[in-house]
């Protein structure tokens, strides 16, 4: 199915004016198929000339132009063209279309705790035809009129207000003007609890199953939207314009929440029905407030076409941040944004698919998809900081709200939205643009002898301003902090002079800007016995990033990455940092960078470090202990040894009181029993009988993959080739287990047959879907040069989506920067 050019949308766009759609669906026709009816009022500024509509149905029964009808037949991969057309058409569509099972289109799946069934719809990027036929480009916006048949006993939510009409039959009101992948329809059991705020009627619904989680948790999501709609109103001066505010916890949804105006969708796993640690509920409370700033930045100015997505992510990423700490409970969320989002960006930014944040070519729809990525979202909400150090907040807030101001309800790019950043600030910005948005890559800072020196990386020169601090710590002691205006590549940091012995001196110490920072050997020196004693989480983020960075560079030993979360990490206290630097330990230190042979004690010491915390979590009362001892447990069973103890804590004894009953953690404990080969089948089964859920049956997947036996793995690998049912979530699950082995050479025949079951997912499941699953079926896990070469075969196929390919060049640069780490430091031992 071709992709939409850009060079195709401009055109259509300059020849049509979308009035009005009309879209009727029938949700009532079982569990594969839906019907479809579309009525099309739209423009033509060149009457008699020709265009398309997009279309991908199942069935097509009848089209008609302006009552004319046309031949179903000639639909031709995903397009019908439209001849003959007059100033002003309708064009009517009637169709039966399929559901989906990969989280794009309108996915319908079923909920095993209870049989139920539900239906969301998600078109971005490119699949609204497959629901409607529509004009699928960000730029031609319309009000949407919907209409829905469903079960009687289902709710029915979307973009308007939804109004029951009839037993079975639902009308949502007429939207303001949408890009049509902002259209949504969210059907089934849902449980909901509804409330007001501010004249806005408030929604929050999620699986029945979850009812009684969605009920204790409401009041929580509720207070984190009343504040921010208070503060955007405040902030921008316009109203909230959509109507209803609907959030909608849905099963298998790919990404983490998306902003469709009236009815932003969630994936449910946000909806926690065990302990969260406030890194989660933080995580949440920003993902309410990114979808939030959308409907501004996003919904009410629309980017005109794919490239400049970046604009609406890293401006919603930004906000999500400012927002929580302004008007939230989450004062220190940039240490979340911190350790959390900034590390996946500067792995983005390391890997050859790295691009600038603004400009990215997408000559079509779909190869915008790879730019929702790190760079969009952390570097791109850094840039913006670092533009509102440059230019002041007063003149930043002023610019956005002209932004806004002069593109609602219509379209807007980087061009317009920096015009009006200049405007306010009365200054240019071309340069700046240049070097900050326009330019990949991130400079290096480091500090030498009271100055600080800035490298451009040699692929992606440019002048990039930072404003940022530098401070210097000893014995626990923050000794001096400097602002810095960095303009060239030298700057003195008066007050900053060498590093005190056993002390730290950091760059960017307060982590205001994006730049990979470079530790002095006296610091790195420092850091396994003075990281823990830093004051500032902040700095301890930027630290951490810091040393990872350079681990995954092969420009520090990965032990002493390990000596540093030994000896500093039992005494860490933000529930963010604690959680995102085990998993790296977990996943990527111990067994990607370490040699084979030393991965086991590695992971006894990662896991004595958790038995160090779950002691210190015990002297401390309250939600805190809780909270400490909640990542302390998770750790120690990811990464543990002992099957006793495993064994006891998969039956509750022994476990903190915070996780009694807890069953995403007892699936985490019989996971790791399972990856040490102790967990019998029958034992997975009564554990599966025990626990139905969707999170349950997921687990269960992922437990069966990971155990390290030739028939777990011959079954794991046959599900993901052959199990047509298997949801975009089954086949994460499964594949996120698969390459787990003691021995790697149980899983090293399937090596070669990686490339054949990329392009089998690729042909069942949407982009999104399966570059996420790709990345997971890459054998990064398997570090030699044989696995190496592998890897870089199946980039020479020429028949994968950009989406697939991206994936595998990132999981096959990263697979690179182990080798190279083990060559430097292992001489080349595996
Ligand atoms: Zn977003």
């Amino acid at each position: 199915m071709p992709s939409l050019t850009r060079t195709e949308a401009v055109a259509r766009a300059a020849l049509l004016r979308v009035e009005a759609v009309d879209v009727d669906l029938d949700l009532d026709r079982g569990d594969e198929l839906f019907g479809s009816r579309t009525t099309i009022r739209f423009g033509c500024r060149t009457p008699g000339s020709a265009t398309f509509v997009d279309l991908r149905p199942r069935a097509l029964h009848a089209v008609a132009l302006n009552g004319t009808p046309l031949d179903p037949a000639s639909l031709a991969d995903g397009r019908l063209e439209l001849v003959g057309l007059l100033a002003d058409n309708v064009l009517e569509v009637e169709a039966t279309m399929a559901y989906s099972h990969d989280g794009q289109g309108l996915h319908r799946s079923v909920d095993p705790a209870d049989g139920e069934h539900y239906v969301y719809g998600h078109l971005f990027l490119d699949a609204a035809p497959t629901v409607f036929a529509c004009f699928d480009q960000p730029d031609l916006k319309a009000p949407y009129t919907v209409a829905v048949s469903a079960p009687a006993d289902w709710t029915v939510l979307g973009n308007g207000a939804a109004t029951v009409v009839a037993p079975g039959r639902t009308e949502l009101a007429t939207t303001l003007p949408l890009a049509t992948y902002f259209v949504t329809v969210c059907a089934g059991p849902y449980a909901s609890v509804r409330a007001e705020h501010d004249g806005i009627p408030l929604g929050v619904h999620a699986r029945r199953s979850l009812a009684p989680y969605l009920r204790e948790q409401a009041e929580h999501l509720l207070e984190t939207t009343r504040a921010c709609f208070d503060y955007y109103h405040r902030l921008f001066g316009i109203r909230y314009p959509f109507g209803e505010y609907h959030q909608v916890f849905v099963p298998e949804f790919n990404a983490g929440a998306m902003e469709n105006p009236g009815c932003v969708t969630f994936r449910d796993t946000m909806i926690f029905r065990g302990a969260a640690t406030p890194d989660q509920v933080i995580s949440r409370s920003g993902t309410i407030a990114h979808e939030m700033a959308h409907m501004w930045f996003g919904d009410l100015v629309t980017m005109t076409w794919w490239d400049d997505l970046w604009l609406n992510e890293s401006f919603a990423e930004y906000m999500a941040y400012r927002t929580l700490v302004e008007v939230t409970e989450f004062t220190d969320a940039w240490v979340e944004f911190g350790i959390i989002r900034k590390l996946w960006g500067y792995a983005a930014e390391r890997a050859p698919s790295t691009h600038p944040v603004a400009g990215s070519p997408a000559p079509d729809a779909l190869s915008a998809l790879g730019n929702f990525d790190g760079i969009s979202y952390a570097k791109g909400a850094s840039v913006i900081r670092q533009l509102i150090a440059y230019i002041g907040d007063e003149a930043f807030v002023a610019g956005v709200v002209e932004h806004l101001r002069s593109h609602a309800y219509g379209n807007g790019d980087l061009a317009q939205f920096l015009a009006a950043m200049e405007s306010a600030s009365g200054r240019s910005l071309a340069a700046w643009s240049r070097a900050w948005l326009e330019t990949a890559g991130a400079d290096r800072l480091a500090v030498d002898d009271g100055v600080l020196n800035r490298t451009p990386p040699a692929a992606h020169p440019a002048d990039r301003p930072h404003r940022l601090d530098v401070a210097a710590f000893a014995n626990g002691r923050e000794l001096a902090r400097v602002d810095v205006v960095v303009e060239g590549e030298r700057t003195p940091v008066p007050g900053i002079g060498s590093t005190p012995v056993g002390g730290l001196v950091v760059p960017n110490a307060g982590d205001l800007t994006w730049a990979e920072v470079s530790l002095d050997p006296a610091t790195v020196a420092a850091l396994p016995a003075g990281m823990a004693d830093l004051p500032d989480a902040q700095t301890r983020t930027v630290l951490w990033v810091a040393l990872l960075g350079a681990v995954h560079r092969a420009e520090i030993d990965p032990r002493i990455a390990l000596d540093v979360f030994a000896e500093a990490w039992p005494h860490e206290t933000s529930s963010a940092v604690l959680s995102r630097t085990a998993l790296a330990m977990t996943s990527r230190v111990v067994p990607l960078f370490l040699p084979q042979g030393e991965q086991e004690a590695a992971l006894a010491r990662v896991a004595g470090a958790a038995d160090a915390l779950l002691h210190r979590a015990a002297s401390v009362e309250g939600a805190q202990g809780d909270a400490l001892a909640v990542v302390a447990a998770r750790v120690w069973a990811a990464s543990g040894c002992e099957v006793d103890r495993l064994l006891r804590w998969a039956a509750g004894d022994g476990i903190p009181t915070v996780l009694d009953g807890d069953d995403d953690f007892r699936w985490l404990v019989l996971r790791r029993l399972a990856s040490l080969n102790a967990l019998s089948e029958s034992e997975i089964e009564i554990a599966a009988a025990a626990d139905r859920s969707l999170a349950g049956s997921l687990a269960a997947l992922g437990v069966r993959a990971v155990r390290p036996t030739a028939a777990a793995k011959e079954w794991a690998w046959s599900a993901l080739h052959d199990d047509t049912h298997l949801s975009n979530y089954g086949a994460l699950a499964v594949a996120g287990g698969f390459w787990v082995a003691p021995d790697p050479e149980l899983v090293r025949p399937y090596v070669d047959k990686v490339g054949d079951l990329v392009l089998t997912l690729s042909a069942r499941m949407g982009d999104d879907a399966v570059s996420r699953v790709v990345a997971a079926i890459h054998p990064t896990r398997l570090v030699d040069d044989a696995t190496a070469a592998s890897s870089a075969a199946l980039l020479e196929r020429d028949d994968l989506t950009p989406g697939v390919r991206r994936a595998l060049v990132d999981a096959g640069h990263e697979l690179g920067e182990a080798l190279a780490s083990r060559r430097r430091y292992d001489g080349g031992r595996s």
